[in-house]
């Protein structure tokens, strides 16, 4: 009897997962492993070598979620083996999609009288370069039936765009005629729009949040340009808004700010639901102000699913848990919800700013701060880098990019902080303790190594 129970007992001690056999043998890496291990071992293979990535909750380089609430992590779990295109078989589904972008369309100011329309995309890239090509073939059409000539589009945005513009261009064959930035200037000027643009332009973008420092392009002047153009010279040229990360905030912070499609030339608005619309990664949605704005053309009809559905965009399948998961958050949430949540985000990266502004080590490159975005650089005084305070700052476990502006502000290099929802006045306080801490060591750092070298009489001249 007892020998019996001895053996169970052991034959249990020894499948415990980390107890087998499979952790002290090197995993299959680049070849598709002949046979396959047990699931429990798997899981935990990977679930450890995971471990080495960064913490998402100490991640302030990105815009994008990193926490959901535990209730939407369920809907997330219940949808994830829905694929969004089939409508014909999850039509429920399809009915979710179109009801966020009626509540966008709204969010919006989309005109009533006219009937807007959307897409739920992979995020704000894939928008984007749908939002465009529509623009690319609306104003191809026209040129067409005004018998000109359908060569050389361009489009005029400024250097504070996103990558995705860039590839816009490269991919679908368009002129860039990009509005360089210059130090203290990073967003585009309405002056400069207007030496750029002329009969071929499809489109002018307008950044509600850049990428490089938070800023807001200024579209309401670039709106009245562009209506006095069109009085002037026929030309009637569409903005794109980027609203990537603005377009969940600017509704809810600034009511009255006129960025969206309450201006005549604003056609198209992208915005990614994984950044401050609260969804994990990837849904992103485009926004047509009209059904005219999006031409026949570009939607294909395909009925393999069971019944004709239309498509506008580059992805067939894709998930639909993060379309849910958007559902999920608008209701959840409502729009006091989202105000709360902007103001928080926003109270906290004021907060942050003023401490920072507070230190002599560093400067704010945007001091008016509108969304919850920073951009600092180090003080030419203190004599190290942005990206030495980036590494240090990563050994505690902050991830905070250190980039350079772009041209022709590439000598400015600046650390950028995005703060989110699960951003707390106290992780603000910690950031900032860690920031000092390390500033005096690598100031401590650059003493020694100067001395140093003074002693052995490398740099005679700096000692
Ligand atoms: C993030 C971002 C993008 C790209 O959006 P994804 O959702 O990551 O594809 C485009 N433009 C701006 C301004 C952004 O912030």
């Amino acid at each position: 009897m007892l020998s019996k129970k001895k053996n169970a007992n052991e034959k249990e001690i020894v499948s415990t997962t980390y107890a087998s056999r499979f952790f002290t043998k090197p995993v299959s890496r680049y070849h598709i492993p002949d046979e396959g291990m047990d699931a429990d071992v798997v899981y935990q293979l990977i679930h450890d070598e995971l471990n080495i990535d960064g913490n998402p909750a100490l991640n302030l380089a990105s815009f994008v979620t990193t926490w959901m609430e535990p209730q939407a992590e369920k809907l997330i779990m219940e949808t994830l083996n829905k694929n969004l295109v089939d409508q014909d078989e999850y039509p429920q589904t399809g009915v979710i999609q179109e009801r966020v972008i009626n509540m966008l369309a709204h969010l919006f100011h989309a005109p009533t009288n006219k009937q807007s329309v959307g897409t739920a995309t992979i995020g704000s890239s894939e928008a984007i370069m749908l939002g465009l090509l529509a623009h690319k073939w609306s104003w191809r059409k026209k040129r067409e039936q005004q018998g000109k000539s359908t060569q050389n589009p361009n489009i005029v945005i400024g250097a504070d765009v996103h990558v995705v513009w860039e590839k816009f261009a490269r991919y679908f064959d368009v002129e860039m005629r990009i509005i360089p930035m210059q130090k203290g200037q990073y967003t585009l000027t309405v002056e400069d729009v207007k030496i750029r643009i002329d009969e071929n332009t499809i489109c002018v973008g307008a950044v509600m949040g850049t990428t490089f420092t938070g800023q807001l392009d200024p579209v309401e002047e670039v709106n009245a340009l562009l209506e006095e153009i069109e009085k002037e010279k026929g030309w009637d040229i569409p903005i794109h808004v980027d609203g990537a990360s603005g377009g969940f905030i600017l509704p809810f912070l600034y009511p009255g700010f006129k960025w969206d499609f309450r201006l005549s030339h604003v056609r198209s608005i992208n915005v990614s639901g994984h950044k401050y619309g609260l969804v994990y990664p990837g849904v992103g949605w485009l926004v047509m102000r009209d059904k005219s704005d999006l031409p026949e053309d570009l939607i294909f009809y395909v009925n393999y699913l069971g019944s004709e559905e239309a498509t506008y965009t580059l992805n067939f399948s894709r998930g639909s848990a993060m379309v849910t998961a958007q559902y999920y958050n608008l209701l959840r949430l409502g729009r006091k919800g989202y105000r709360q949540i902007m103001e928080n985000s926003l109270k906290n990266a004021r907060y942050l700013a003023s401490r920072i502004s507070k230190t002599n080590y560093f400067e704010l490159v945007n001091k008016d701060i509108k969304l919850p975005i920073l951009a600092l650089t180090v003080k030419k005084s203190v004599g190290f880098s942005v990206y030495q305070l980036s590494d240090k700052l990563r050994e505690r476990g902050w991830i905070v990019p250190a980039y350079s502006l772009p041209a022709n502000a590439t000598d400015v290099e600046v650390l950028r902080i995005v703060i989110k929802e699960n951003f707390s006045r106290d992780m603000a306080d910690m950031l900032i303790e860690d920031m000092l801490r390390f500033t005096k060591e690598l100031i401590g750092e650059k003493k020694t190594k100067q001395e140093s070298n003074c002693k052995n009489q490398i740099h005679k001249n700096i000692c």
